[in-house]
């Protein structure tokens, strides 16, 4: 995809990234293109140095095309590219760059080979003209093919502003292969600034402490640098550097330093690497879910494969169902409550008789907003895990809305059996 008028740009050329769509300043849409993106310029160890989101208003996405333009590098659009009257993205690139529009006889003919029977199939008549909008290029630009919907992207060269602007469609499952697909080259011929980046993976300690255990490897050397991405699954650890050698020396010190904390196996989080750990040895898992309401269950069933480990969980969210199902009595829930140490040991009881794993988990607790006590808080968790025999009850306390109490719960539950498992 190379440009033969091509050549490599001076003056630190600069990444930015553009966001097209009325409904993305509205928050009815999320940007995800914006984090895509990112991610992808990450793997060519490529930062962005500027992302702006506009609506589809001709004034206003002419105003962030000045600045986007106005050094020279490398611009990522995405969105405007629709057959719509809102979708405007290509005019005003267009007027822009002081370039035209011009009907494309074979992107017509594509776009109608792929919507014909659609249209056809509605019984709706012949296909709206502005749908052979999209088959309006600009002579000159590069086409990027869209091989999953209609619209095609395009590449614009300004060789006075040495510019390079990629326009994408909105849809993430058709700008993304695009990206993909030219990506590596547009980096190459803008000449961007690359750094290498290594990711490492952590689980089961606050983000400070992460930051403090990294820290003292990198020793306060000014390379590489490190950030950190926290979520309820973890925390990332982001080295960057340009001398890719001294990132490995360092990320594997601190792998070595992070031990069970770190996330082994390639896993992309902890439910993947328990996953990954029971199949290496032919071991299977069930739970027994209260306040998590099947979370654990679901983030197990994400993973591709999961079936050959996971038989199943129980979502037992009343009290009736904790004692019908998995046979908790009546009197531990009236002595103790539903959200007990001794409540999580008879669940993880019952799973046993109902799914007989080798490992099992247990979760009740209480997620709030509401129902807590003063002796039994919000964010209080009863996690019980047991693996060939052993069984373990840990009482936790999660700080956090609602949400973060329930992914923090099922992803301590993951690491609590980690440590079963390999101790
Ligand atoms: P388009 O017609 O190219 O403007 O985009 C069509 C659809 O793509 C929109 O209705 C959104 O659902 C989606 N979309 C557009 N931009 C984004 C974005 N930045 N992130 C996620 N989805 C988007
Ligand atoms: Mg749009």
């Amino acid at each position: 995809m190379q440009n033969k008028n091509s050549r490599k740009m001076a003056n630190n050329p600069r990444t930015a990234v553009l966001s097209i769509g009325n409904e993305l300043l509205a928050g009815s849409t999320l940007n995800r293109n914006m984090s895509l993106i990112g991610q992808k310029l990450a793997e060519f160890g490529v930062e962005p140095e500027l992302q702006i989101s506009v609506p589809d208003t001709a004034s206003k996405l002419t105003e962030a095309l000045e600045i986007l333009c106005s050094k020279p590098g490398l611009v990522i659009s995405t969105g405007g590219l629709g057959p719509t009257s809102d979708d405007i993205t290509k005019k005003v690139i267009a007027t822009f760059f002081g370039l035209k529009l011009r009907r494309d006889k074979a992107t017509e003919e594509r776009i109608r080979r792929r919507v014909q029977s659609y249209w056809r199939n509605r019984g709706a008549g012949s296909i709206p003209a502005s749908v052979f909008n999209q088959a309006d290029l600009i002579p000159g630009a590069e086409t990027v093919p869209n091989e999953v919907g209609t619209a095609p992207g395009f590449i614009i060269r300004d060789r006075k502003r040495k510019v390079i602007v990629l326009v994408l469609p909105g849809p993430p499952s058709e700008a993304m292969p695009m990206l993909d697909r030219s990506i590596e080259d547009l980096v190459k011929e803008a000449g961007l600034p690359v750094q290498s980046c290594r990711r490492i993976l952590t689980s089961g300690l606050p983000e400070s402490l992460v930051e403090r255990i990294t820290e003292e490897i990198l020793d306060g050397a000014p390379s590489p640098l490190p950030a950190y991405c926290a979520s309820a699954d973890g925390t990332r650890i982001y080295l960057k550097s340009k001398d890719s050698k001294m990132i490995e020396a360092k990320a594997l010190a601190l792998e070595k330093k992070l031990g069970i904390n770190l996330i082994t196996r390639g896993a992309e989080n902890i439910f993947e690497e328990i996953i990954l750990i029971l199949k290496e040895r032919g071991q299977t898992l069930s739970a027994a879910e209260s306040c998590t309401g099947g979370l654990l269950a679901k983030r197990i069933t994400d993973i591709p494969g999961s079936s050959e480990v996971f038989k199943g969980a129980i979502v037992s969210y009343d009290n009736n169902i904790k004692e019908k199902i998995l046979g908790v009595n009546r009197k531990t829930i009236q002595k103790h409550g539903a959200v007990s140490a001794e409540c999580a040991e008879e669940m993880l009881n019952g799973a046993k008789k109902l799914f007989n794993t080798n490992a099992l988990v247990s979760i009740t607790g209480i997620a709030g907003p509401g129902g807590g006590t003063k002796t039994k808080p919000v964010g209080l968790v009863f996690i019980g895990t047991s693996y060939r025999g052993k069984c373990e009850i840990r009482r936790h306390v999660f700080g956090g809305a609602r949400g973060q109490v329930r992914e923090r719960a099922a992803a301590t539950a993951m690491n609590q059996l980690k440590q079963m498992i390999l101790f």
